[in-house]
């Protein structure tokens, strides 16, 4: 185990010292950074609890370093002050003593103690600090043993957990981020406070919570993080939808999977192939409009016909109800959603060209992400048949591949614009536009035309004189007049 000395041997932290000592003012390093340098994980954002002025320090350290006094960002409200040299990132803070109101996480804030200020940290693992002055150099104070409970693997609140959740509710999600990040367990009277306080999360904004819940998804087994969730009736808070997916029905003694674990296992699964936050949320979404969907069929068993669909246009509304972006992040995940059983219907029957074409047209540049989650989505404990799927998957990819090759489809747009509908049948805006563009793009997915001129041309002739238009071009005129 590491000594106060060893945390602290970063010439940085010595110059801080120096730069307390100066104003004379205790100084520590404490939380987080503490608890990465024992774990050995490594960690670049460094938090200095001083008794007196957070900002003054911050100042003296900036000139420690030569910096000038505008590197310093101060906060006055907060009586803290950040200030980076070079990449690490120092956050200046006073000691406080909180008290908390019923209502609100935003407490009423006093100049306290050290010890005042450890008392308010959410767990014992990160109340621990270091003293950086030279009369006490590399001291550690660690008055609730979170060596022990690092050593142990435990989340634990340094007070009664109860008052300390129902105080910051926020601390909630965190017991279940960090259990997730460090692969620790939560201590029980801890795990308890969870189940009995889960509703006091009330008063947390969903963009802070989304932020912790994004951060267990980008856990290295995520479904850690939602197990222990679930398990303290946070999950059904924050996420229904989610939950919903939970349980098994029988009918005729055909079960079908619980789609619940199912999609947990796809999600570590995905999570071992890739760190995209979307790509991981995909998964996390993909069949989430299974319990809607579902269906027992007398003498064929159970559907869930058309889930992708309904589940791709649930995107939205449960993104903006958890205050994810409303971008192309989401689109992104909404098509992954759509798209997510293309692949393998694919690999089901005989390949035709024009099936592939499709495919690569709608996935575009999203075709990667399909083909992991579609991996991902493999989940039978058959090593046979995982096997054999996995190779259909491998004979879909290269056949993708030889298609792209032939006719550079991804991304696709068809030669024959909208404009040059209306410039060739000397027409304004109008439905025909469409039906003429929709029968070419049409032609060319079925392979029965090239997407070129020669080929494009006398389809949108064909397509415009079925509607009563007439060219005012040929092939040859119309090239001139765009040269
Ligand atoms: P990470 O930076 O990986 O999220 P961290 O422990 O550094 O982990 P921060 O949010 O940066 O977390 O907070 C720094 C320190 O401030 C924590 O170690 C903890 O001591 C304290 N802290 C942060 N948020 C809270 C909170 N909601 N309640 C009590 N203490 C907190
Ligand atoms: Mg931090």
């Amino acid at each position: 185990m590491k000594t106060g000395q060893e945390i602290i041997s970063e010439d940085i932290f010595r110059r801080i010292g120096l730069a307390a000592d100066r104003i004379q003012m205790e100084s520590y390093v404490v939380g987080g950074f503490v608890r990465d340098s024992i774990l050995g994980r490594p960690c670049k954002d460094i938090d200095v609890v001083c008794i007196g002025s957070g900002i003054a320090l911050a100042e003296e350290v900036a000139r420690e370093f030569d910096l000038p006094d505008h590197s310093v960002s101060i906060f006055k409200n907060f009586g803290t002050a950040m200030l980076k040299v070079d990449d690490w990132d120092l956050e200046f803070v006073g000691a406080r003593k909180e008290s908390y109101q019923r209502d609100s996480r935003k407490p009423l804030v006093m100049e306290g103690t050290l010890e005042d200020d450890q008392n308010r940290r959410d767990f014992t693992i990160n109340a621990m600090a270091v003293q950086l002055n030279q009369s006490n150099w590399g001291k550690l104070l660690d008055p609730f043993n979170g060596i022990a409970d690092l050593k142990s693997k435990i989340i634990r609140t340094p007070l009664e957990p109860g008052i300390t959740f129902s105080d910051d509710p926020l601390r909630m999600m965190r017991a279940v981020r960090f259990a997730s990040q460090l692969g620790f367990d939560i201590y029980p009277e801890t795990f308890e406070a969870l189940q009995k306080e889960n509703e006091r999360l009330e008063i947390i904004s969903m963009e802070r919570i989304s932020e912790e819940l994004n951060k267990i998804i980008l856990c290295q087994k995520p479904s850690y993080g939602f197990l222990l969730l679930d398990a303290c009736g946070l999950l059904a808070r924050i996420f229904p939808e989610f939950v919903k997916l939970k349980g098994v029905d029988t009918e005729e003694g055909k079960g079908h999977k619980d789609n619940f674990y199912h999609t947990l296992q796809v999600l570590d699964n995905i999570s071992q192939h890739t760190n995209d936050l979307w790509w991981r949320w995909a998964a996390i979404l993909h069949d989430i409009a299974k319990p809607q969907t579902k269906r027992f069929v007398k003498g064929k068993g159970w559907t869930f016909h058309g889930h992708e669909e309904m589940g791709a246009r649930q995107v939205p509304s449960i993104f903006k109800r958890l205050k994810l972006p409303l971008n192309e992040k989401m689109k992104l995940v909404q098509k992954l959603v759509r798209l997510h059983l293309r692949p393998i219907a694919l690999s089901k029957e005989e390949i035709t060209h024009s099936a592939l074409r499709r495919l690569l047209f709608e996935a575009g540049d999203e075709l990667e992400a399909l083909m992991t989650l579609c991996r991902a989505d493999i989940t039978s404990k058959n090593g046979d048949k995982v096997k054999r799927y996995l190779r259909n998957f491998d004979l879909v990819e290269e056949k993708l591949k030889e298609v792209e090759a032939s006719d550079s489809l991804r991304n696709f747009q068809p030669v024959i614009t909208g404009e040059m509908i209306m410039q060739v049948f000397d027409i304004g805006p109008g439905k025909e536009i469409g039906l003429i563009k929709i029968a070419v793009r049409e032609a060319i997915l079925e392979g029965s035309i090239r997407n070129d001129f020669e080929s494009g041309w006398p389809l949108m002739i064909k397509e415009g004189e079925v509607l009563g238009l007439s060219p005012v071009f040929t092939l040859p005129e119309f090239l001139k007049s765009i040269s």
